[in-house]
């Protein structure tokens, strides 16, 4: 591109301003309802620990004519002309993956965290072959192989919990996998609030001759930032979503460390070609090129200092939440957190998840239920709630503010009449007074880009 052109006008930029003027002009309705979600954003007190809050920078990416180039396979390699930039974008992605967690190989192209955790299992198992991973009421994640998902249904899926403690129960981990010699063993979780030691999963994996899934998706963030051992050297395969702790777009990734040229089963490729072959054209069509520019842009942010600054404060924030609860009599479960997740079992005090969630909410407060081990209650109801800090870490929450969200939580529950597993009963003046507290809170902790 001639340099000239940028210097008159930016097109990205013109691009993203005539697209918005357009969208007000011609579609009010449609542009009102996203102006509604943003603000909506802004104004509630998010602690949902899957989500977190992608820099502008990195939506304007996504919302780039990169959307625009059709093509498949790989830089260097595609099956159409015209991919000369995108093919510049996509390694520039590829290089900060693998400088980001330290990896040899990485595959930006993988749509969701699912469908890398799909793409996986699927390069390297046949039907019916023996999976081993987390139960899903335990906080294993559905493509783990719970019943309700392909993982369960394509593969003879066997599952481990937790001990009496809360914590991943090793031993039994290792008793499982030498019963029944899974080829392929995933570990990371979607609800646990520990750190997973991979170390000891690859010593189990090697036991029994199995492959090691790490499912970084929740705690990638934190790996990124070294506040948590990392899985690269010791899985042989590690997955993560995207729009969670890394702040990026919807999507996935694949990377490997030391296995990386390891060989595949047949002998002839090494494993990252399989993982190569397995995302395109084996799972995938063609690569999402604005969602892989926005992911280079995210990986970018992620190696900065500022990014671990703001890792130790999801850390941080996550202890003092989980103390606060702890201390107004909310059971936590393991007693507190290593993470960004606190997870605390309301049933204990005799209200469900969807009732504790929903009250929440009716005050600006965003949070969701989970079924917690040993619990009785249906998904829909639950007998948990989980938090996460990465949204309160990003508005800058120190701890005075942390301690205020827990004492609005707390007001909420102890305020709320049980009618059944769904439905509450909320005295307004408690919620009005929790609805200003909440808005007086994202006024003075402002989501970055609404500063
Ligand atoms: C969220 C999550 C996923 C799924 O990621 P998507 O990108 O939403 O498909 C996979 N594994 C774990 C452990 C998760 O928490």
């Amino acid at each position: 591109m001639d340099v000239r052109t940028l210097t008159v006008e930016d097109p990205v930029a013109r691009h993203a301003r005539d697209g918005v003027a357009r969208l007000r002009k011609q579609d009010p309705e449609l542009h009102r309802l996203l102006a509604r979600e943003q603000n909506r954003q802004h104004e509630t007190l998010a602690m949902i620990a899957s989500a977190s809050a992608a820099d502008a920078s990195v939506l304007a990416c996504e919302g780039t004519t990169t959307n625009n180039v059709t093509t498949e396979g790989y830089p260097g390699r595609r099956y159409h002309a015209g991919c000369a930039v995108v093919d510049e974008i996509e390694r520039m992605a590829i290089e900060r993956a693998k400088a980001a967690f330290g990896a040899r190989y990485a595959n930006v192209q993988p749509h969701s965290g699912s469908t890398a955790n799909q793409l996986v299992m699927a390069a390297l198992l046949k039907p019916g072959d023996t999976i081993l991973g987390m139960e899903l009421s335990a906080g294993g994640h559905l493509t783990h192989g719970s019943a309700a998902n392909f993982s369960g249904r394509y593969f003879r899926s066997v599952s481990y919990g937790l001990g009496a403690d809360g914590l991943i129960d090793y031993a039994e981990v290792s008793r499982l996998a030498r019963q029944h010699r899974p080829r392929m063993i995933i570990c990371g979780a979607s609800a646990y609030p520990r750190r997973i030691d991979f170390a000891r999963f690859r010593r189990i994996a090697d036991e029994v001759g199995a492959y090691l899934l790490a499912d970084i998706s929740h705690i990638a963030g934190l790996v990124a930032a070294g506040l948590h051992p990392s899985p690269i050297d010791a899985a042989h395969f590690t997955t993560t979503s995207t729009y969670k702790q890394l702040y990026g777009p919807r999507g996935g990734l694949v990377l490997m460390g030391r296995d990386a040229d390891a060989p595949a089963p047949d002998g002839r490729r090494t494993l990252s070609a399989l993982v190569q072959h397995a995302v395109f054209p084996y799972f995938q069509g063609t690569p999402r090129l604005n969602g892989i520019a926005a992911k280079a842009r995210a990986l970018g942010i992620v190696a900065t200092p500022e990014f671990r600054t703001l890792a130790t404060r999801i850390v941080r924030t996550a202890g003092t939440l989980a103390a606060e609860l702890a201390s107004r009599g909310w059971p936590i479960l393991t007693g507190g957190t290593d993470n960004h997740m606190v997870l605390a079992d309301v049933g204990a005090r005799g209200l469900t998840g969807a009732v504790a969630e929903r009250a929440l909410e009716s005050c600006g407060i965003i949070v969701n239920r989970n079924r917690i081990p040993g619990d009785g209650k249906p998904a829909q109801v639950g007998g948990g709630v989980r938090f996460g800090t990465n949204l309160l870490a990003l508005r800058g929450m120190d701890e005075s503010a942390i301690v205020e969200c827990a004492a609005l939580v707390d007001r909420v529950w102890t305020s709320l009449v049980v009618v059944d597993d769904v439905e509450f009963v909320l005295d307004d003046a408690v919620r009005s007074e929790v609805r200003a507290a909440v808005a007086d809170l994202c006024r003075r902790y402002p989501l970055p880009d609404a500063a």
